[in-house]
């Protein structure tokens, strides 16, 4: 998968490269499904969501130039993969879900896997984390019609937010910057997700 999917289409991060490596993706989907974990296509978790496909993965953590004292917020826990590759780089990782049985099951799953840099919680995340803003980088894993202004404020100096923007059928990977100047945005090009529903994306 790694060598395959994700070296060969130009993720070079080493730390990137050596958590795709070791997180075992086939504990992170449903047993009717283990035996195509590695396949280079996005999977059901249930609950009409997907875990998105391990190249996808690669590129937004890439994105996100995540360093080891980082502290990381997540929108869209799911199936939980992307935390515990950011969870293999980072220092924290702050992780928000909006469906109940994904966050619980997701949660048990972390308890079980012993990930105890991950911090988990139920809620709207298209508002953030203010309490434990800002982060030095904001990961969106649902696509949105727009970016939600409180996760730009909630972006340390220095910080990077990776987020699909777009209409419901189709999204460019945005990447935005932000300095002492301001916040300076660059597109990754095309994707295609799930819809992030809440306050700040879309209503239903
Ligand atoms: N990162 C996940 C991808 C899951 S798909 C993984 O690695 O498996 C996107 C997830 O975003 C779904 O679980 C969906 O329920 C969740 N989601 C959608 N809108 C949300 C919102 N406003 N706040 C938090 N989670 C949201």
């Amino acid at each position: 998968m790694v060598r395959r999917q994700i070296e060969a289409r130009g993720v070079t991060d080493p730390y990137v490269l050596a958590a795709m490596l070791k997180v075992p993706r086939h504990l992170f989907v449903g047993d009717a499904l283990r035996d195509q974990a590695y396949g280079d296509f996005p999977l059901p978790i249930g609950e009409q969501q997907t875990i998105s496909q391990p190249y996808i993965v690669a590129e937004m953590t890439q994105a996100l130039q995540p360093g080891k004292d980082d502290r990381i917020l997540e929108i869209g826990t799911g199936s939980g993969y992307q935390a515990a590759i950011l969870a293999e780089i980072v220092f924290r990782v702050y992780t928000i879900e909006k469906i109940y049985p994904l966050y619980i099951k997701t949660r048990k799953l972390f308890d079980k896997l012993q990930y105890h840099n991950i911090v988990t919680k139920y809620s709207d995340g298209t508002s953030g984390w203010k309490d434990e803003s800002p982060f030095d980088g904001i990961i969106v894993t649902a696509g949105s019609p727009s970016i939600p202004t409180p996760l730009v404020r909630q972006l340390a100096v220095g910080g990077r937010l990776v987020i699909p923007v777009g209409d419901q059928y189709s999204q460019e990977l945005i990447k935005l910057y932000k300095d002492e100047n301001g916040i300076h945005k660059t597109n990754l090009g095309g994707c295609r997700f799930v819809k992030l529903v809440g306050e700040y994306g879309w209503r239903s």
